[in-house]
């Protein structure tokens, strides 16, 4: 039993967790194992235990990208979050962090060590090693500006070591998009900077945050990727679908580019919704919506 092993290498682990519960969407049903390794070799010990008992898994960060599906996941997931996010200077302008560190976590350290670079990530509410998968962006800045190397382990459980340039960075995509590693460590290479200046950048990007998004409810942030020459929530509002909602599911009345829970949307309201928003942009405007939004599937995104 999968139990037994995880208790004797001392991995937390939670059986049948509600997943929903770790995503930011609050959506979607159980997983079978959810595990909390707290170091490299946790997380090794949990690929090879996943791999002997042949259950499928996948690694989730904060879930803030994600949409759990309602029948949940047959599978195992490595969570990495607060349990593994330790952050250290490397040298003067080099932070080395842990891939379950959050990008506001991860921000604070750099305000205090008077390190800018990083400002346009601190209203993004996902982990390092999240934000480093989708080459995660905002206001002009995106991962692949900061980051010097990334050290993960690769499909047979070894660790390596790829520089920025080697990780294919491109919009909301990377080398790990179409790998099936596990971000473990990420270098960011910023410049010396000024506390006041930093302070005021993030604290005006914020602002700027809570007036346009709907912060307050229970999203994915950008469900659509913005298509080559224009923006997917102009061409949603173009479309007047701006408040249309399927069951709890509603395009955002702050920003259409934002689908969102009310409250108890299911993951079919969602999809349709989703899908029904891709139809509308398409027929009206001959532009494809492509999803930002990961679906957690078993089939897909197993490791
Ligand atoms: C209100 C709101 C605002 C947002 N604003 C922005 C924005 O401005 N810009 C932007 O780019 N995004 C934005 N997002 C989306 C999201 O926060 C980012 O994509 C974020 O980087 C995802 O990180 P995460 O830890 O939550 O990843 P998760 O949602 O947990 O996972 C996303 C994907 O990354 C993979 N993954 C996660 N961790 C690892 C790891 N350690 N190793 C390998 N794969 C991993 C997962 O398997 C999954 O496929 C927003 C989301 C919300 C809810």
């Amino acid at each position: 039993m999968i139990k037994n092993d995880l208790e004797k290498y001392q991995v937390k682990y939670q059986e049948n967790a509600v997943l929903k519960e770790y995503t930011t969407l609050h959506i979607g049903g159980e997983a079978d194992y959810i595990v909390f390794p707290n170091s490299i070799s946790q997380i090794q010990i949990c690929v090879t235990l996943f791999k002997k008992y042949q259950i499928p898994y996948t690694v989730l960060g904060k879930g803030s990208n994600v949409l759990v599906l309602d029948e949940g996941y047959r599978g195992g997931i490595i969570l990495l979050d607060d349990n593994f996010s330790d952050i250290e200077m490397m040298d003067k302008t080099h932070v080395k962090v842990q891939a379950g560190m959050t990008l506001k976590g991860l921000c604070q350290f750099c305000l205090t060590q008077q390190l800018t670079g990083l400002e346009f990530a601190c209203g993004i509410p996902g982990s390092v090693g999240g934000a480093v998968y989708m080459n995660a962006g905002a206001y002009g800045g995106e991962m692949k500006d900061v980051v010097e190397s990334v050290i993960f382990l690769d499909e047979h459980n070894t660790i390596k070591c790829l520089s920025g340039e080697q990780l294919c960075f491109h919009y909301r995509q990377s080398y790990f998009s179409q790998n099936q590693s596990i971000i473990l460590e990420v270098i960011y290479r910023l410049e010396i900077g000024n506390f006041q200046h930093i302070e005021k950048k993030m604290t005006e990007l914020m602002n700027l945050r809570y007036q346009k998004q709907p912060m307050e409810n229970y999203s994915a942030g950008s469900t659509f990727k913005r298509p080559k020459g224009h923006y997917a929530s102009a061409l949603i509002k173009y479309c007047q679908l701006q408040g249309f909602s399927i069951g709890d599911a509603e395009v955002s009345k702050k920003h259409a580019g934002f689908l969102i829970n009310k409250a108890n949307a299911t993951s079919k309201d969602f999809l349709t919704l989703m899908h029904y928003v891709q139809k509308e942009v398409y027929e009206q405007t001959g532009y494809l919506l492509e999803s930002e939004v990961q679906i957690l599937n078993h089939q897909e995104k197993t490791l």
